[in-house]
Order: C-alpha cells, then structure tokens, then sequence
C-alpha cells in the first residue's frame, strides 16, 4: 500500500529512520520547509543556509533514485503534510521518531505512525534503563558501559591502553603561533547558490550540504587531524579557529553522516597504529559517550527540564553575546565573532566561555539558551538543552552535573592566547583592569554559597573564597563590571 514518508531535515540519511524501508515504486517521500523553521526566530543564516540546502540537495539524490518526492514550503510541518496529504490521497505516514518533545506532539497529534529512531546508537529505552538504574547520572559510567556494549577500544573485557580516560593527557594549552593542516573547504553548488540568494546571505565554505561532503569531511578529519584530536582538546587559539576537532556535529545532528560510520572509520585508523590511544579514545568518547549521554538524558528529563532555573537568574541576555563589538573582554569578542563568521565554536569556548559569562553573571537560563538555539550550526533542541541546562549553566540544581563549570580568568589564560592582548588582567580581581570572569567568578561563590555549602566537589573553591581579604571591593567591582557589560562598555 502506498504510503508517506515524512523525512524531517534532520533524517537526511537514505539507510536509517523511515527512509531505510521505503520502496521507490510504493512510497511518496515528503520534505516540509516550514516557515517556522525559517523565519520564526533570528536564526543566524549560515545555519538556515546549512539546513535547508542539505534538505534540497537530499530531496534532489532521493529522486535520482526514482523516488516521488514532494518538497513543500508551509507555514508549519503539519500544514505541509496536509497538503501532500491531499494531493496524493494518502491518509497514513510514517516517519522515524522525531529529535524534540514539540515536534514529537506536534506530529502525534496529526495521527503520524513512528518507528524507532536509529539516528542514534543508543535505543531511548535502553538509556532509560541505564538511567532508572542510577542514583547520579555520571557520563562517565555511561560511557563504560557504553564501551563494553559496543565493544569499541576493548580488549578481552578490559579498555584498550589499560585506562578508561585519557584526560589528563588531553588537557594542554595551545602551542604558540600553532597553524596547524588548512581546514577543508567545501565549493558551492546551483542548489546552494540559490538557497543563499533567497537568505540573502554569503556562505562560507566551512560547512558541506551534501552527504559527500560530510564523508569528505570525515576523511580529512581522520587522514589530518584525528592523531592530533586528544592532546589539544580543550586548548583555544585565534591562531587556528578550530585546532584538531572534527567539525562532524552538523552532519551527525542532520543525518547526513550516522554516528555508527564515523566510529568505524575511527576504530579503522586506531587500528593502522596511526593514531595514539589518546587522541583516539578521546574522540570515541565524545562519540558514543557524550553525544548518546546526552541525547539519552533529554528524554529521560522531559519537556519541562528546559524550564530550569534553580539558581533564579534573572539577567536579560547581555549585548555582548548578539555584537562582538559590545564587549572589550578579548575571550568572548573572538569567540561572538567566529559565531558570527561561521556559527561554530568548540566545547570548551562553548563551556568555559559562554556558558562561564552566562553562569556567573546570572544570566536568565532561558534567553541564553534561545540564544545559542539560534547561532550554532549544530543546534537542535535534544542537544542545546542539557548541554545548556545542565551542564552550562548549572540551572537544574545538580540533576546533570555535580558542580557549576564556574571559573576565573586563570583557566582562560592557561588554556588559550586570548589574555596577552586583553585590557583586562586574568590575575586580577579587583580594579579597573581586573578580568571580569575573575571578579565574577568569586562574586558567583559569594552569592550562592548557601546553595553549595553541602556539595564537597567544591570544598576547595569555598575554601578560598573565605581567604579572600578584599571581598567588600570585590563584590563593589563585580556590581560595576555587571553594569558595563549590561551597557556593553566593559
Ligand atoms: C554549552 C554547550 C552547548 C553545546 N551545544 C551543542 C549543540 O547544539 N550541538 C552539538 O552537536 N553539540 C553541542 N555541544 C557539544 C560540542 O561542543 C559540539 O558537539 C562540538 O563542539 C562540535 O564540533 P565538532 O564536531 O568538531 O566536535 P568534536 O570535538 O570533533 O567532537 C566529536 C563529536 O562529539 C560529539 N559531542 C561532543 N561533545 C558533545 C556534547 N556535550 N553533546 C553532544 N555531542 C557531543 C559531537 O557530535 C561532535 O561532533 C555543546 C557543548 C556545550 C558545552
């Protein structure tokens, strides 16, 4: 019997979801461009580029395969399906569980028949049970389990190169002047000029929309950079805006690349000898550990889970996060900036930047949340949720993470070459010159105090917090420096 098959813009892959039983002769596939998706909010426009033209280079490779395809814009996904719907008769649709609670009852309530999503590696009812089983929910001894099940970096029972974790060896500070292989560029097509003519909008050439541009993607990862993935990790340089990370994210959250071939080609090249156990556990981890971990943890949480603010902050958005030229601190200039260019920066600006400002200066959880929705090419709902709430900026009161990422300017300087040049000090918590992230932090311990008393992961921090002999002047600098940033002059 002929049949819908709804293939939302983050299921552009032909061997999973719906897609993976479809039969060219029988089933009507159907894309839907909504204009919620594209003008409902201030999405940055390399990201709508990114979306909407691997959409429609998708659309173009399933009906070289022979496939009907309705390709529609509507006014919402529901609207859409109406209408194809209609137009062919068809009253059943199937379609491979969706990636976000709104969108699950949105398509539920239309009478859509699911299947189980396989964009992932790790069945939602498997994770539940994992979950159901523990009293904290610890990535790490998911990520054990993770490796033991599918049997990645394991050698009779135990983990390869005898440890878990590589960590420590996968914590170092950017060399100076560090260039580094060019990154890969990917050229456009008639489909992608056309997309970008109706943004109104310049690509860069960072992200593919194509499923051979992801796999070229990968490939450039695995032959240049994946020996060096580890060991530079968590460092930041302006010298080389992505340092050794895979730049896989946007083609893993949209389905052009299935998170189970980017493990295989891994496994491949550990296997070579090419790449040391660092580097190549390093990266697994953030594979089948933190992507699964943290996919599993937004369902298990529930829809309300991003309506968290446990530590009520109450702060608007600062201006610094949607104008690079709002902010004198370096850190965050070049880091708003290289979202502006290309909507991407790495986990660690991503935490120990964005995430740290938002933290200690109580911003409200939610308009920061909307905000990095809005700017990263990688964003969807599953993933800037509990990346966000949780682990970011600590405001589901510890349901995630043990203890708020809070930290000084001293991790900064260590962990980048963003300070030299900066007006601000890192080793400074008071004065005009002081680093705010440094004054900000103490001030954050202050305020909060009562609500950690009890948590011992941060008995040292308190510790020193009750050394300081300037807290008087530091919480007057901390009340200045929230106004220069709320005014954009700091
Ligand atoms: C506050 C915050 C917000 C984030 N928002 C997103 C987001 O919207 N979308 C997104 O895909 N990732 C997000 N991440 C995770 C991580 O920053 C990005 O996956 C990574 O920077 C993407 O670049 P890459 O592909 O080069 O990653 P690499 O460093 O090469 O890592 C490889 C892959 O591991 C996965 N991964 C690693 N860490 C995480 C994580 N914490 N959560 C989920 N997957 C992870 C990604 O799929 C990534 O492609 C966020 C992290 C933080 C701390």
């Amino acid at each position: 019997m002929k049949r819908i098959i709804y293939i939302p813009f983050d299921h552009l892959h032909r061997n999973f979801g719906a897609l993976k039983e479809a039969d060219p002769k029988q089933d009507v596939m159907a894309m839907v461009e909504s204009a919620r998706m594209t003008t409902g909010r201030n999405w940055h426009k390399e990201r709508l580029f990114f979306l909407i033209s691997s959409a429609r280079h998708f659309a173009e490779s399933l009906k070289d395969e022979g496939f009907t395809v309705e390709y529609v814009k509507a006014a919402t996904t529901i609207d859409g399906l109406e209408t194809i719907k209609a137009k062919h008769k068809l009253s059943e649709v199937i379609c491979a569980e969706p990636s976000s609670f709104r969108q699950f009852e949105a398509l539920q309530k239309c009478g859509v028949t699911f299947i189980a999503n396989d964009f992932f590696l790790t069945p939602r009812p498997l994770f539940k049970e994992w979950a159901d089983s523990q009293k904290s929910f610890l990535m790490e001894n998911f990520y054990r389990l993770q490796r033991s099940r599918l049997n990645n970096l394991m050698e009779k029972g135990k983990p390869t190169g005898g440890a878990w974790n590589f960590d420590k060896e996968n914590r170092l500070p950017p060399p100076k002047k560090y260039e580094g292989p060019a990154y890969l560029e990917h050229k456009r097509d008639q489909i992608d000029i056309e997309v970008a003519k109706e943004l109104g909008h310049t690509p860069t050439t960072t992200w593919a929309t194509t499923r051979k541009g992801a796999l070229d993607q990968l490939k450039n990862f695995i032959d240049n950079h994946f020996a060096e993935f580890g060991p530079l990790e968590d460092a930041m340089t302006t010298d080389n805006w992505a340092l050794h990370h895979s730049l896989l994210s946007p083609y893993l959250n949209n389905g052009l690349i299935h998170a189970e071939e980017v493990i295989a080609e891994a496994v491949k090249a550990f296997n070579s000898g090419k790449v040391p156990i660092e580097s190549a556990e390093g990266f697994i981890r953030q594979i089948i550990g933190w992507r699964e971990y943290v996919n599993g943890m937004y369902w298990f949480l529930g829809p309300d889970y991003r309506e968290n603010n446990q530590l009520k902050a109450t702060r608007k958005l600062l201006p610094l996060f949607t104008d690079s030229n709002k902010t004198k601190m370096n850190c965050i200039k070049e880091t708003v900036a290289d979202i502006e260019e290309r909507a991407w920066v790495h986990h660690i600006p991503r935490l120990m930047l964005l995430s740290n400002l938002a933290l200690v200066t109580g911003t409200n959880p939610q308009e920061f949340l909307d905000w990095m929705r809005e700017v990263f090419i990688d964003a969807t709902e599953w993933v800037m949720v509990p990346n966000v709430i949780g682990m970011g900026v600590h405001a589901d009161g510890g349901a995630m993470m043990t203890k708020p990422y809070a930290a000084g300017g001293a991790y900064i300087s260590r962990m980048s070459n963003y300070c030299k040049p900066c007006v601000y000090n890192p080793k400074l918590r008071t004065g005009e010159d002081a680093c705010p992230f440094t004054t900000l932090y103490w001030d954050f311990l202050d305020r909060h105090k009562e609500t950690f008393a009890k948590n011992h992961r941060m008995s040292q921090q308190f510790f020193g917090l009750n050394r300081l002999s300037d807290l008087p002047e530091l919480k007057q600098r901390a009340k200045e420096v929230l106004e220069g940033l709320e005014q954009g002059t700091i």
